[in-house]
């Protein structure tokens, strides 16, 4: 078990190896209701005011990756704001408590970013409740679990592309306006883009899709000096894949086919995230960052 984000340690041996309990929640699943509960950094992870005064808004941010994210801005001095679906609103008011009891600003808008009137009131509200928005970290995704094509159904189509494609391109247009030069963009794609699972699609597609769409529009926006990156990560212990991420049978091996041999826990992505947000990684734009434990992006 990791206990400090700094200390040299063997990372085969940082985390768990052995696999899962085979486990399913509802969908969008909870956190704190995980066997064992994934690690987001709460005990661990110690800022270096590395995003002094900036303002974030963060999706998903309620559990597993976004979570990590969440903590990590946090203690990093940054103000934040975090969307999430109604239903996840014990595993926000969680997050709300640790940082709060921390002296950190944190405001709670749940939504569905299926909906683009939604998308567009997520982002006056960050905006309001932060006065200003400089980081964008879009790290909410959709992903169902199926054995084959006929299986998808266009609702479920629609909600995956809804909520992993469109859903950045509704929120980064109303957040633009309101950008100060140097703001960070950072979206999260997955090894799915390179390397996709035959029982993943649909999302795979959108993976790929978030790829494409993070580098073209990286150069978009660099003569207005807004930086836009993207990480891929690859298999991650958080809700998603005990909610119809994975397929029941799937989940004790998780991870386990990785050069590493174990999944990976969401505290290991905030490191990569903050570096994207701040101002560290000035000349760094319309690149991929894989966080796989080995697996290569090709
Ligand atoms: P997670 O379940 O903790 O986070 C996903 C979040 O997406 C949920 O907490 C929920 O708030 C949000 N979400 C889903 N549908 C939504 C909707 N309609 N409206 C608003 N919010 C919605 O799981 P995670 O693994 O931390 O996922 C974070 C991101 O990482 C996703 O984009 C996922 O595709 C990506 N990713 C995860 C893995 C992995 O192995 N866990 C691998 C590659 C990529
Ligand atoms: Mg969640």
């Amino acid at each position: 078990m990791n206990t400090d984000t700094f200390a040299i340690q063997n990372p085969v041996d940082e985390y768990r190896s052995e696999g899962y309990e085979k486990q399913r929640q509802p969908f969008p699943g909870l956190q704190r209701e995980m066997e064992p509960v994934p690690d987001s950094g709460e005990a661990t992870y110690t800022g270096r005011g590395r995003l002094q005064g900036r303002k974030a808004l963060v999706t998903g941010g309620d559990s597993g990756i976004g979570r990590a994210v969440a903590i990590a801005y946090a203690r990093e001095g940054a103000d934040l704001a975090i969307n999430y679906l109604p239903s996840e609103e014990a595993d926000a008011q969680d997050l709300k408590n640790l940082l709060e009891g921390e002296g950190r600003n944190i405001t709670l808008i749940p939504s569905n970013l299926a909906d683009e009137h939604f998308c567009i009131k997520l982002v006056d509200r960050a905006f309001d409740a932060m006065k200003g928005l400089d980081i964008l970290t879009l790290v909410a995704g959709r992903q169902v679990a199926t054995k084959s094509i006929e299986e998808i159904t266009t609702d479920q189509l629609e909600e995956v592309f809804a909520v992993n494609v469109y859903s950045l391109f509704w929120i980064i247009k109303q957040a633009l306006p309101l950008f100060p030069e140097g703001a960070s963009i950072i979206t999260t794609s997955s090894i799915q883009a390179f390397d996709p699972s035959a029982t993943l699609l649909d999302y795979a597609a959108t993976k790929g899709a978030i790829k494409a769409f993070t580098q073209s529009l990286a150069k978009q926006l660099a003569p207005r000096g807004i930086r836009v990156n993207a990480v891929a990560p690859g298999p991650i212990w958080t809700p998603i894949q005990v909610s119809g991420g994975q397929l029941l049978e799937a989940l004790p091996e998780f991870g386990q086919d990785t050069p590493l041999k174990r999944s990976g826990q969401p505290a290991e992505l905030a490191g990569i995230y903050v570096f994207l947000a701040s101002q560290e990684s000035s000349y760094v734009t319309a690149q991929f960052f894989g966080v796989t434990g080995g697996k290569t992006l090709a």
